[in-house]
């Protein structure tokens, strides 16, 4: 027999709690035994005092059977269940690739992805933006999707870890949701709820990144990683750059282009690439789907050259309620903005930095973003055309071109892509894509 009172002034004293008090309190915050004042003091009290990683695993698997657990066994896939996180980021639309690629690869992708938080975009918005595709299947259709085409995106359910969306909200407005421990749990219980053999991280470093520093980066990856093989799925974690754009688009009908122009050999920006490929790379290999790194490459990237991938998508988009022939046509179902407008550089030399989260709140203010979790989305709205870091601009050359609804939203977007680009004499040594790979 547990008290809640007891288990926080245990960890408000720095001690370590015991995986059953965990288990407790967890199940309170899941059936409301655990008042909302409760909460918010053992969140007080983890960021104060932290987790150690046994802590961090029972916590995690907690939260994650807070509710559903999704099982594959049943349906006797012939390859494993594997996926992939991102702490978020402007113009990251490696999800749209990734899942059709690795299930080109022979995987399994059940995905559930988020709607866009702050300045980062959202895998779920992107799919919204394409009409008739339905992204709340029932779990049935889900199921189907995934074992014929190997790989279904859809929104998050209520069912999947509810304690987490109550003690995530919780944490929003008292000032703890920059704990390490409580990141990872929440991250991982929402992840692993889908059943998953194995997981990828991607962890965001930079200028547009969730966590605030390269260290601080390391340490979330670090903890994922310990945590995710702790709680039973094989998990890496890969730190790759976001302080710049990923891709040369930002705005959700724009990355949903970007992306089938990837998947078709259209258009394959070199960082968008290397990421995609060292994630897929990383899935395949944890996945057991190939022996090494440069194996997993050449596989992925005979999917994307014979179609298979791009047909994965056009296949999983079909049978989501979206049109059949989207890749073929795209004009006729992704909305366009009614204004283009260039943001013509101030000054001369080369794109030296950008401030990349003022990038992806000029998404926002552009109405491609939410200020508030009702608002609703402007799909057609966004970047694209962004220029990259280390590019030679003359004075009054694009930096980006701005898609918007109005002409006053136009200006204003204008004003801060410029102000988000720092122009310099002398161009500056490339940032690395990837910064290192945590493995178990
Ligand atoms: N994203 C999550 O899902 N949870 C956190 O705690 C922070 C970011």
């Amino acid at each position: 027999m547990f008290l809640n009172q007891e288990i926080i002034r245990k960890k408000r004293n720095g001690d370590a709690l015991s995986a059953q008090e965990i288990e407790f309190f967890v199940a309170g915050i899941t059936t409301g035994a655990t008042t909302e004042g409760q909460i918010a003091a053992l969140a007080m009290a983890v960021y104060f005092n932290d987790m150690n990683m046994d802590e961090r695993v029972a916590f995690t698997l907690a939260m994650r059977d807070s509710g559903q657990v999704m099982e594959w066994r049943s349906l006797d896939l012939p390859g494993p269940v594997l996926d992939k996180h991102s702490t978020g980021g402007v113009g990251d639309v490696v999800s749209l690739m990734l899942g059709p690629m690795i299930a080109a690869c022979g995987g399994f992708v059940p995905m559930i992805s988020g709607r866009g938080l702050g300045h980062t975009g959202g895998t779920l918005d992107k799919f919204d933006s394409i009409p008739g595709y339905c992204t709340v299947p029932d779990p049935a259709l889900f199921r189907k999707v995934v074992r014929e085409v190997g790989v279904a995106i859809i929104g998050q359910t209520a069912e999947l870890a509810p304690a987490d969306k109550r003690f995530y909200s919780i944490r929003d407005t008292t000032a703890t949701v920059e704990s390490v421990a409580m990141i990872t749990g929440s991250i991982l219980s929402k992840k692993l709820s889908a059943g998953l053999d194995a997981l990828v991280m991607d962890v965001k470093v930079g200028t547009g990144a969730f966590m605030p520093s390269f260290e601080k980066s390391v340490e979330l990856a670090e903890s994922i990683v310990a945590v995710g093989n702790g709680a039973g799925t094989r998990t890496s974690a890969i730190l790759t750059d976001m302080n710049e754009s990923l891709g040369p688009v930002a705005g959700n009908a724009l990355e949903v282009r970007l992306a089938m122009d990837y998947l078709t050999g259209r258009s394959r920006p070199a960082r968008l690439h290397e990421v995609t490929m060292a994630l897929c790379a990383e899935m395949l290999v944890l996945g057991g789907l190939a022996a090494t790194e440069a194996d997993a490459r050449v596989r992925l990237q005979a999917g994307l050259d014979s179609g298979n991938a791009a047909e994965r998508f056009a296949r999983m988009v079909f049978a989501l309620g979206g049109p059949a022939d989207l890749v073929e046509r795209p004009d006729a179902y992704l909305e366009q903005a009614p204004i283009m407008l260039p943001v013509p550089s101030l000054q001369g030399g080369f794109a030296t930095a950008t401030d990349c989260r003022s990038l992806g709140l000029a998404v926002v203010s552009l109405g491609g973003g939410r200020r508030r979790p009702e608002d609703p989305i402007d799909f057609a709205v966004g970047l694209s055309h962004l220029a990259e870091l280390g590019q030679p601009l003359a004075v009054g050359e694009p930096l980006a071109m701005v898609h918007a609804r109005t002409q006053a939203a136009a200006d204003q977007a204008v004003r801060e892509v410029q102000a988000a680009y720092q122009i310099g004499a002398v161009a500056a040594a490339p940032n690395p894509v990837t910064y290192r790979t945590i493995r178990p």
